[in-house]
């Protein structure tokens, strides 16, 4: 009926404006795709996109550390250390299962065929030191200087790591439009119009530029793993101060409270937002022939992997844990794993992510505030998966046949770069390196699979997203019995007082 109908649109409202947002952005990128704008003119063309980002990320500082601080205190020391032990029990085991199933898919489906002739490759990359990354991921955990943390990525004592990238565009390139381009950014646009002159009659569309990527560890120019492990031992302490504690718990509870109230502006400029950067994506991406052959098999291998974990092993873990539906939880969550999917960054849905998990779906507050912002820093089953997949498949092009024991130390190391990849796009390409290092494969094959990282980068962050949420829903039904004593003591404390 009439009511039913428009009842039925109001509470779905978000959901049906994002869902829209998306397939408008396809629509629109697919159709502008033949008039080949400049990276000027995209750059224009995808601003309202790039807006959103900006404001997300700017609720992700204020929202990890008022999140962390008053879920930590609001609950007593043993509560948090049994639910803290929960949550890195399910972190730890969904990831593995996660590392499992790349493995799998990757040996079942074989994408590589041992020959990287046919493959199109882009820029070349710095070697990395397998210790000096797990040293970083160590010491970001503490960052020396808290403010600094705030607006500034640790430094790594091997210095930034700089990815040097070709771009490939059909159009045609000037040495007048190369020039432009160079003015207009990214940043660092290193081949002078006289290095290109060369090549600019027949090979036209070669732009190469240096591109440097942050640290994992830091989102955003923000230490997230340093802040959340201050954030947590900061709570705990003022949890355990009882009545001296309780102006920094009420400082906290209102950041926190004012914070979710500016998620709620925001929410209705996502769909906005997400139309652009999705049209703007497609805009910039580099023409599909790329996917042909080995990378398009590859492509369906990351795919397949993605979704066996998220639409078959996370709902059934789920399902297995709490007895509830977990579709009923996941329609919850759309309007988050949509935004993980337009800005393919955890920390920058966490907001979103929030949202949805206590006001859609209502999980408790004591839980989601400490597992949702943990989880989007060190949690993510979907670069897990894709970082074991991915090395898999390098060795495979290289014809390099790995024996059991390699193939258990990937797992490895590809769950500490999961962990160690910080929640903004394509980190998990950096930490990668961790991976293949490990096993002794060349690290500048990362860059024959650079053509469809931002694209798998979408899908793996989503399946993030997901695990995070699903794991905040787990926590919780574990965690009812504390949950509800620790009611039972609030409600009696509320009659003494
Ligand atoms: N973009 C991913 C995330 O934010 C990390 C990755 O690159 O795998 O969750």
């Amino acid at each position: 009926t009439k009511d039913s109908v428009k009842g039925f649109l109001r509470r779905n409202a978000f959901v049906l404006f994002t869902i829209t947002a998306v397939l408008l952005g396809v629509i629109l990128g697919f159709a502008l795709r033949p008039y080949k704008m400049t990276y000027r003119q995209i750059k224009y063309f995808s601003f309202p996109g790039e807006l959103l980002m900006r404001m997300l990320q700017m609720l992700v500082l204020p929202l990890i550390v008022s999140s962390l601080v008053t879920g930590m205190a609001s609950l007593d020391g043993k509560a948090s250390g049994k639910m803290g032990m929960r949550a890195v029990v399910y972190y730890m085991v969904t990831t593995i299962i996660a590392v499992f199933i790349g493995i799998l898919m990757v040996i079942i489906i074989h994408p590589g065929k041992g020959s990287k002739d046919k493959l199109h490759r882009e820029g070349k990359i710095e070697q990395v030191q397998t210790t000096d990354a797990f040293m970083d991921l160590v010491r970001n955990m503490f960052p020396p200087n808290l403010v600094e943390a705030c607006f500034k990525q640790y430094k790594t004592q091997y210095g930034t790591r700089v990815f040097t990238r070709t771009i490939l565009r059909s159009s045609n390139v000037t040495a007048g439009t190369l020039a432009n381009w160079q003015a207009s950014g990214p940043e660092n646009v290193t081949d002078t119009p006289e290095n290109v002159t060369g090549s600019l009659g027949s090979l036209q569309e070669v732009l190469s530029f240096e591109e440097t990527i942050p640290i994992p560890g830091s989102a955003n120019g923000v230490n997230a793993l340093g802040l959340v492990v201050f954030s947590v031992c900061f709570g705990l302490v003022v949890g355990s101060m009882k009545q001296k504690g309780r102006a920094l718990q009420e400082f906290f509870n209102s950041l926190n409270e004012a914070i979710m109230r500016l998620v709620a502006i925001i929410i209705w400029y996502a769909p906005v937002g997400i139309l652009f950067l999705i049209a703007g994506k497609i805009l910039e991406m580099d023409d599909l022939a790329v996917m042909g052959g080995q990378l398009g098999m590859y492509t369906l291998t990351v795919i397949v992997g993605l979704l066996i974990h998220s639409l078959c092993v996370l709902p059934l873990l789920y399902f297995i844990v709490t007895h509830k539906n977990p579709w009923v939880f996941i329609g919850g969550l759309l309007q988050a794993l949509i935004t993980a999917l337009g800005t393919s960054s955890s920390s920058a849905t966490l907001p979103i992510t929030f949202r949805c998990l206590e006001g859609n779906i209502g999980v408790d507050r004591r839980i989601t505030r400490f597992v949702l912002p943990v989880g989007a820093t060190i949690n993510m089953d979907g670069t897990a998966l894709y970082e074991a997949l991915a090395a898999i498949f390098i060795a495979q092009v290289n014809n390099y046949e790995l024996d059991f024991g390699q193939i258990i130390t990937i797992s490895i190391t590809a769950t500490a770069a999961s962990i160690g990849a910080a929640g903004i796009p394509q980190a998990g390409l950096v930490t990668m390196m961790i991976v293949l290092t490990s096993v002794g494969l060349p690290t500048e094959d990362i860059t024959l699979i650079i053509a469809v990282d931002w694209f798998l980068d979408r899908l793996r962050t989503t399946t993030n997203v997901l695990g995070d949420s699903l794991g905040a829903g787990i926590v919780e039904h574990l965690s009812r019995h504390e949950l509800e004593a620790q009611d039972c003591e609030l409600g009696n404390s509320v009659i003494e007082e």
